[in-house]
C-alpha cells in the first residue's frame, strides 16, 4: 500500500560542512514513526515535470518532538538539492515515506562493519545513534570516507563516540574520487577476510559501493549478506 502524503513544515537549515546540510522538518498532520536507516521522499516543486521525487535518509532516531532530520550535499547543479537549499523555517513540502530495507539485522550480530561515503554515511549515523542511545552499540567498525577534509561528515561525533566506546571503532579516510582506496580495502580484508563473520552494511552513490560488496563476495560474503544503499 503507498504511504500517504503529508505536508511537512521546515524547522531549520544548519550547515555541518561547507557542502552538506542539515535540514529538520516537522510532520504537520500525523507523525512519522521509522526504524533508522530508513528514508523517506520528498516531493519538490521543481525540474521539467514537477514535483522532483527526491529521497533522503533519516540522519537522527526518532524523536518525541516528531521531528524529522535529514541531511543532504549541494550537488553542483542538483535540481533537488538546490531547491532544498532555498527553503526557509515555515516553508512547506510534501512527503511521503519511511520506505527502505536499510536497516539493522534482528539477529545479534558478531561484528557490524559500517561503510559509508560523504553523504552515504546519514543513515549509518542514525544506526550509531539509535544503537549507543539504548547501550546496545555492538563490536562496531565504521568506515568513513569524505571527498575533502573539510567535507567529513559527524567527523567530531565519530570520534568522541570512539573516545568513549571501546567497542567502536572510527576509520575516516579522505578521497575525492568514489573508488574505494587501498587502505580501505586492506582494512575490509583484515576484518572480513578469512570466514571471519562480520555484517556488511554500505551506503552511498554506486560508483563507490558496488565494488565494496565485490570485494565482499570475493571474500566469500554471499551477495544478500551485504546491505546495500545506493543513492544514484
Ligand atoms: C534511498 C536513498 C537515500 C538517499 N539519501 C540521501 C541522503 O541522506 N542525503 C543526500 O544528500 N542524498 C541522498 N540521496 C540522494 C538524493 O535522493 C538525490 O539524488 C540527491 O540529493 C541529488 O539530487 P539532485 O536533484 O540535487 O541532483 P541530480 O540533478 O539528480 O544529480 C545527481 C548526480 O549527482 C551526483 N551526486 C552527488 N551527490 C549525490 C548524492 N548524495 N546522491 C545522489 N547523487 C549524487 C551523482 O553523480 C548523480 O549522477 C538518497 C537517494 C536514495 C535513493
Amino acid at each position: 500500500m503507498a504511504e500517504p502524503t503529508q505536508l511537512a513544515e521546515i524547522v531549520s537549515l544548519t550547515a555541518l560542512t561547507p557542502h552538506t546540510t542539515e535540514l529538520v522538518l516537522r510532520p504537520v498532520e500525523s507523525p512519522l514513526p521509522f526504524t533508522p536507516g530508513q528514508w523517506i521522499s520528498l516531493q519538490l516543486p521543481v525540474g521539467d515535470h514537477p514535483p522532483l521525487n527526491r529521497a533522503y535518509s533519516l540522519a537522527e532516531p526518532p524523536a518525541p518532538s516528531g521531528h524529522l532530520t535529514l541531511v543532504f550535499d549541494h550537488v553542483p547543479g542538483g535540481k533537488g538539492s538546490g531547491y532544498l537549499s532555498t527553503l526557509k523555517p515555515g516553508d512547506r513540502i510534501p512527503l511521503t515515506g519511511p520506505y527502505g530495507h536499510f536497516v539493522l539485522p534482528e539477529a545479534k550480530t558478531q561484528h557490524l562493519l559500517l561503510i559509508g561515503r560523504y553523504s552515504g554515511l546519514v543513515p549509518l549515523r542514525c544506526m550509531i545513534r539509535s544503537l549507543a542511545k539504548q547501550d546496545t552499540l555492538p563490536s562496531t567498525t565504521l568506515i568513513a570516507h569524505a571527498p575533502t577534509p573539510s567535507e567529513q561528515l559527524y567527523h567530531e561525533e565519530f570520534t568522541a563516540l570512539a573516545a568513549s566506546q571501546s567497542n567502536f571503532r572510527y576509520l575516516p579516510f579522505v578521497s575525492e574520487s568514489a573508488d574505494a582506496p587501498v587502505g580501505t580495502v586492506e582494512v575490509i580484508k583484515q576484518l572480513a577476510g578469512n570466514g571471519r563473520r562480520v555484517t556488511p552494511m554500505i551506503a552511498g552513490i554506486k560508483a563507490f559501493a558496488r565494488p565494496l560488496r565485490s570485494l565482499f563476495m570475493d571474500l566469500g560474503f554471499d551477495r544478500r549478506e551485504v546491505k546495500l544503499e545506493t543513492y544514484d
